[in-house]
């Protein structure tokens, strides 16, 4: 679920959006033929998150955007588990440390100054922990326990989605109208809400339900967004991120061959370049560590 941006629509539309029924709501359909690798449109996400279990194996994200934080070295090295991997060509890596931020108060990292504002203001003031220590009994950090506790990988959503939704609310200018736009993407059956955190959870997910709900409104209870803290309100939460929210991968060393792959270089340095890049590929299918970094879209 995004804001889209599509400058090219106005010339000549690739896509348009059409109503397709009370349940699945609107899709996205082709107007045109593409071809492989074609850019159909940019999206920004309405909140992002990375997931709990991906975050808590290290791998080092902006906690705004989601673009990596750490170099490709450093992620073929983590991912391999081979510490001594040297990549040639440096420059090509798209991480750029010297614009890394911290937001103050908690610390989180960013990979620029604009994030860290930007996040601020739509949701980080509230959800701001204010120690750089780990509080295990802050509601927040319950609550992301709880979760990493009843969702293991793989992922695909995030109880952090949720969070950054109230708080983006709860920031608003005008709390009611901002909570109005989230739920113009709820078209679901209370029956059918079930069967997304059914799906999510597990069998256990009535009861898990209720426990995350709960820290939920320990943490985060407003009047302005009472309406999705009911234990009702809080499956249709749910089950909206559970329709709407869509997991993406990302990776510093795939982006740094992607750029090494359209330098101009000799045969004999392209062919040395290649098999090295062949040879760790290979390192990484032994190291069974297929997943990057994986965010939670909405
Ligand atoms: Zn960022
Ligand atoms: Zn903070």
């Amino acid at each position: 679920m995004a804001e889209i941006r599509d400058d090219s629509a106005l010339d000549s539309p690739a896509f348009e959006v059409r109503f397709i029924g009370e349940s699945k709501g609107k899709g996205l359909f082709a107007v045109k033929p593409f071809k492989a690798g074609d850019v159909i449109f940019e999206e920004r996400p309405l909140v992002c998150c990375q997931f709990a279990w991906n975050a808590a194996y290290g791998y080092l994200a902006c906690d705004f955007c989601m673009r990596p934080l750490e170099g490709a070295e450093e992620n073929v090295r983590r991912l391999t588990g081979k510490k001594d991997i040297v990549l040639p060509y440096p420059h090509c890596c798209p991480t750029n440390r010297n614009s890394h931020t911290q937001c103050p108060s908690c610390g989180v990292w960013y990979c620029s100054s604009t994030c860290q504002e930007q996040a601020w203001n739509q949701y980080h003031r509230t959800l701001c922990l204010q120690s750089h220590s780990h509080h295990p009994n802050h509601p927040l950090e319950q609550l992301n326990g709880a979760w990493k506790h009843m969702h293991y990988p793989p992922e695909t959503t995030s109880v952090m989605l949720l969070a950054r939704m109230i708080a983006t609310v709860q920031q608003a200018e005008d709390p009611a109208n901002a909570l109005h736009f989230f739920m113009q993407f709820c078209h679901r059956t209370v029956n059918e809400e079930q069967e997304i955190a059914h799906k999510l959870l597990g069998e256990q997910f009535k009861g898990q339900m209720q426990v995350l709900q709960e820290l939920m409104v320990k943490a985060l209870y407003s009047d302005s967004v009472q309406q999705w803290l009911s234990p009702d309100g809080f499956q249709s939460l749910m089950a909206l991120v559970g329709t709407n929210g869509q997991g993406v991968g990302t990776s510093p060393f795939s982006e740094w061959v992607k750029k090494v792959s359209e330098l101009e270089l000799a045969a004999d340095e392209k062919q040395q370049l290649d098999s090295f890049i062949d040879k760790l590929y290979e390192d990484l299918n032994e190291g069974g560590t297929a997943s990057t970094g994986t965010v939670g879209h909405l």
